[in-house]
C-alpha cells in the first residue's frame, strides 16, 4: 500500500519519543510540506515512500520533538565566540592559557574581551589584575565570569577609567580590593560598568554574525526554538529583526524584553509597540523579563532570612530585591492584561515568593489568563510556596545544570545557606505538586547541551569527564528521564506558547527534530551526558547533520 503524496523524509527503525499525551514511543516518522503527516510503526509509515522521499535508517537511535531553551542568551553566546572565549574550559581551570592565545591571535584589537571564566578557579572568586596583567601588559582587558555578574580586568583597563584606592563602590556594585582599598582586579555588578562603558559598542554587523553563530552551535545541540531571556532594542532585537527580515532566522524565537529596573510603568506601552514593530517570521516578543533579584554567590540573592557568615552565624544581608514589589503588584497584572508572559528571574526564596505574589495579585485582577507566566532559576524555594506553581498557573523554568555539587556550590553556596541549602532546586517536588516544568539553559552562564542538562537532571551529579562521580546533590530531588525530556519539548514548547505546532511528534504538527547518536532510554549505552546530536531538523529541513546522519 502507498499513499496519494509521498512523504519528502522519512526516518525508519528508530525510537521515536514521541512525547505526545500518552508518552507514547513508536519507530517511525514522514514527513512532508515541513509537517507530520505519519508517525507509527515502520510498516505503516513505509507506505510514504515515494521516488524523490529521503528515507534515514535510524538502527536503533532516537529521535525527540526538537529541544526548546526556555531561557538562553544566543546573541551574547555568539558574541562570546567572537571574543575570548572562556566558557569551554571543562575542567574549571584557571584559563590563562585560553587568555594567552587570543592576546597572541588578536594583534589589532584594542580591548581584550570576552569572558566565561569560572569564580572557583580563583581564590575567594576574585581573580587579581596582576595576574592578567602578565598576559594582556599593553591593552585594556575585560572579561567577565560565567555568570555575568563579576568581571577581571587588567591594570590598563582600570588606569583607563581611573578606577584608583579613592574610587568610591558606585551604588549598585563593588570594586574587590586590597587592604589599603588599591583594586585588585575584580569589578562585582555595577562597577563592572565603570570600565564598560569606555568599550566600543557592538556593532549591529557583530550582533548579527553573534546570533548566527549562536544559532548554529544551538541547532547543533538539537535546538529547534528558544526564549532570548533578555532582548534590548539596541543590542539582541537589531540582531532577530535583521536575521528574521532576511530569512537567517530558522530557530523560533520568543524575545523576553528586559524591563529597566530604574522606571515604571511607563515602558508598558513600549513593549507594545515594539512586539508590534518586531514581530517577523519565526520571532516574537510576547514576553518580559523581570529580573528579581542578583546571585547567592555574592549575596545579591534576596532571601527571606538573612546569609549567614560561612561559620554558622547569621548575618544582617537577606540579599535585595531589585524591583519593587509594590510596583510590581500593578505592573504584572497590568502586562498580563496586555497578553504579555511575565518572565522573572528569581534565585532567593523572597524573590520567588515576589514572583509568585506578582502573579496571585494579576490572577485577582485580570481573572485566568494564557499568558503563562514562568520563573526561572528557582535555586531556593521555599517549602510553603511549591504548590502555589501549580495553582496560580505558573511554570517552574529548570536550569538543571547547576543542580550538582561542585565548587561553587559546595564553597560559595551552601556555608552561607546553612540548613536551607535543601531547599535548592526542587524539581522532583515541583513535578510532584503538579506544576509545569520547563528547562533552559541559561548559555553562556553555563553549558547549552540539552543533554547534558538531562543528565544532571536526572542523576544530579556531573558526567564522569567532569571530574569523576561525586555525591548525588539533594538525591530526592532527581526526575525521571522522561520528566527531563519534556523539559526540553513539550513543556518548553507550553512556555513558548510553541506547543500548538510543536514540542511533541504528532500527526500534524510541524517536523521540528532531532535525531540522537543512540537509543536514549537504553541506558547500557552509557551517560546521558554522551549522548550526541547527528541530526536537527526544522519543518523538515535539516538545519543541521553530522555525518553519520545517513540517507
Ligand atoms: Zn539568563
Amino acid at each position: 500500500m502507498t499513499v496519494d503524496h509521498p512523504a519528502d523524509l522519512v526516518l525508519l527503525g528508530g525510537s521515536v519519543a514521541t512525547m505526545d499525551a500518552a508518552r507514547r514511543f513508536t519507530s517511525a516518522l514522514a514527513v512532508r510540506s515541513g509537517r507530520i503527516v505519519a508517525v507509527g510503526p515502520d510498516a505503516e509509515v513505509r507506505a510514504h515512500i515515494g521516488p524523490s522521499t529521503r528515507v534515514i535508517e535510524l538502527r536503533g537511535r532516537t529521535v525527540t520533538p526538537g529541544f526548546q531553551d526556555a531561557h538562553v542568551h544566543p546573541v551574547h553566546g555568539g558574541m562570546a565566540k567572537l571574543r575570548c572565549e572562556l566558557h569551554e574550559d571543562r575542567l574549571s581551570g584557571v584559563p590563562y592559557d585560553l587568555v594567552a592565545a587570543y592576546v597572541a591571535s588578536h594583534p589589532d584589537e584594542a580591548w581584550i574581551r570576552g569572558g566565561g571564566w569560572y569564580m572557583a578557579a580563583f581564590e575567594g572568586g576574585t581573580p587579581r589584575r596582576e595576574d592578567l596583567d602578565r598576559i594582556v601588559p599593553d591593552r585594556p582587558a575585560f572579561l567577565t565570569n560565567r555568570d555575568g555578574h563579576g568581571a577581571w580586568v587588567n591594570s590598563k583597563a582600570l588606569e583607563l577609567a581611573g578606577i584608583t584606592a579613592d574610587t568610591p563602590d558606585p551604588a549598585d556594585g563593588r570594586i574587590e580590593r586590597d587592604p589599603d582599598g588599591t583594586p585588585s582586579g575584580t569589578l562585582h555588578e555595577g562597577a563592572m560598568a565603570l570600565v564598560a562603558r569606555l568599550m566600543p559598542d557592538d556593532t549591529p554587523a557583530e550582533l548579527e554574525e553573534a546570533l548566527r553563530l549562536g544559532q548554529r552551535y544551538l541547532h547543533e545541540l538539537g535546538i529547534t526554538a528558544w526564549q532570548d531571556a533578555i532582548v534590548e532594542p539596541h543590542m539582541e532585537e537589531r540582531a532577530y529583526v535583521a536575521l528574521a527580515s532576511s530569512g537567517e532566522l530558522t530557530g523560533r524565537v520568543v524575545g523576553a524584553m528586559w524591563w529597566e529596573h530604574d522606571r515604571g510603568a511607563e515602558q508598558i506601552e513600549e513593549f507594545v509597540e515594539r512586539r508590534r514593530a518586531t514581530t517577523i517570521g519565526r520571532y516574537a516578543p510576547t514576553s518580559v523579563k523581570l529580573m528579581m533579584d542578583g546571585v547567592l554567590e555574592n549575596y545579591t540573592g534576596a532571601m527571606l532570612e538573612p546569609y549567614e557568615d560561612g561559620h554558622g552565624r547569621q548575618t544582617d544581608n537577606r540579599g535585595l530585591l531589585q524591583i519593587d514589589p509594590d510596583g510590581l503588584a500593578s505592573w504584572v497584572p497590568a502586562l498580563d492584561a496586555l497578553g504579555f508572559q511575565p518572565h522573572f528571574h528569581a534565585i532567593g526564596d523572597r524573590a520567588v515568593r515576589a514572583s509568585l505574589d506578582a502573579v496571585a495579585a494579576a490572577r485577582r485582577a485580570n481573572g485566568p489568563s494564557d499568558t503563562r507566566p514562568h520563573i526561572a532559576h528557582i535555586q531556593v524555594i521555599h517549602p510553603d510556596d511549591i504548590t502555589r506553581f501549580r495553582e496560580l498557573g505558573v511554570a517552574a523554568n529548570a536550569q538543571p545544570l547547576w543542580a550538582a555539587h561542585e565548587a561553587q556550590m559546595d564553597v560559595l553556596t551552601i556555608p552561607f545557606l546553612g540548613e536551607r541549602w535543601r531547599w535548592q532546586y526542587p524539581f522532583r517536588a515541583l513535578r510532584a505538586a503538579g506544576a509545569v516544568v520547563a528547562m533552559g539553559s541559561d548559555w553562556s552562564v553555563s553549558s547549552a547541551n540539552p543533554l547534558w542538562e538531562m543528565h544532571i537532571a536526572v542523576e544530579r551529579k556531573n558526567p564522569t569527564w567532569l571530574g569523576g562521580a561525586t555525591e548525588v546533590f539533594l538525591p530526592d530531588e532527581r526526575l525521571d528521564l522522561i520528566d527531563a525530556l519534556a523539559g526540553f519539548t513539550a513543556a518548553s514548547a507550553y512556555v513558548n506558547h510553541l506547543d500548538q505546532d510543536t514540542g511533541t511528534l504528532e500527526v500534524g504538527k510541524l517536523a521540528d527534530l532531532a535525531v540522537l547518536d543512540r537509543d536514549l532510554f537504553d541506558r547500557g549505552t552509557g551517560e546521558i551526558g554522551d549522548v550526541g546530536v547527528v541530526g536537527t531538523f526544522i519543518e523538515g529541513e535539516a538545519v543541521f547533520e553530522g555525518s553519520d546522519l545517513g540517507g
